[in-house]
């Protein structure tokens, strides 16, 4: 499932790539992805111009000159490939005025795609938590959400009405650089350990963007390429391997239905 970091690296590729590309033709392949009719949705987007690319939260926000927004959520296996080869998993083909191509892929079809006049339209958007790369999310904000809540910290990293586009490789990332037990009640944390924790909410973010994110499986970037920050990961999907830190070996256990993998010996 592609989190923060993956779709930050699609939107970049696709503002260099769609640079005032005017879209002159939209095949839908499956109309089941589309959350509109399918005429509505083509014709909002036929002869239409991008004007920039943004995100929010793991949505891929697509700028119109017609002062609309074509909204992309890739949710699990959506893949959004410029120039490929149409195969059995495309659900959608954009065609520009220049005769290039953009392909939506989607193996298990979770996606969701929409044209919408104004983005609060997008239930989705409404209840999302502040980005974290915003000025408002602050230790302070988190304090102020942790207090409210029994959970452990882990749920909470994972819950999007807090902060937005952290998934289930980052949380645990996160919580490993941070030396946190991703079983600590997020109320429990120190002013000093929430600090931290938000320095490395951060700092791991922007290092998975620089390294144009991970490659779990299905996400490729807007070129079709993997990302190269799985090569980094320190905890995720490495039980019964050694912690980089200690050497003692990683644990995987089960939070609210997810995988968390950590050390018990480096987080407390
Ligand atoms: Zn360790």
């Amino acid at each position: 499932m592609p989190e923060l970091p993956e779709v930050e690296t699609i939107v970049r590729d696709l503002s260099k790539s769609l640079r005032s590309k005017i879209f002159s033709d939209v095949i839908v392949h499956d109309t089941f992805l589309l959350r509109q009719k399918a005429d509505d949705f083509i014709r909002r987007t036929r002869g239409r111009a991008v004007d920039k690319v943004t995100r929010r939260g793991k949505a891929i926000i697509i700028h119109l000159a017609s002062s609309e927004f074509l909204v992309i959520q890739l949710i699990m296996t959506g893949q959004l490939i410029a120039g490929g080869q149409k195969d059995k998993h495309t659900r959608l083909t954009f065609v520009f005025s220049d005769g290039s191509r953009l392909l939506y892929n989607d193996q298990r079809r979770f996606g969701q795609l929409r044209v919408v006049g104004k983005l609060d339209e997008v239930k989705h958007f409404n209840i999302l938590g502040p980005e974290p790369f915003s000025k408002e999310f602050t230790p302070a904000l988190m304090q102020e959400a942790f207090r409210k809540t029994i959970r452990p910290i882990k749920n909470v990293l994972l819950d999007h009405t807090f902060v937005a586009g952290i998934g289930n490789i980052y949380a645990c990332e996160i919580l490993f650089r941070s030396r946190l037990s991703p079983k600590r009640q997020a109320r429990r944390l120190s002013r000093t350990e929430i600090k931290t924790l938000h320095q490395h909410i951060i700092a791991v973010l922007k290092e998975a963007i620089a390294h144009r994110g991970s490659s779990m499986r299905n996400y490729r970037d807007g070129s079709g390429q993997k990302g190269r920050f799985n090569e980094r990961l320190s905890v995720y999907a490495r039980e019964g391997l050694p912690c980089p830190r200690c050497g003692k070996l990683i644990q995987r256990i089960t939070q609210a239905g997810r995988s968390t993998f950590y050390c018990g010996h480096c987080q407390k």
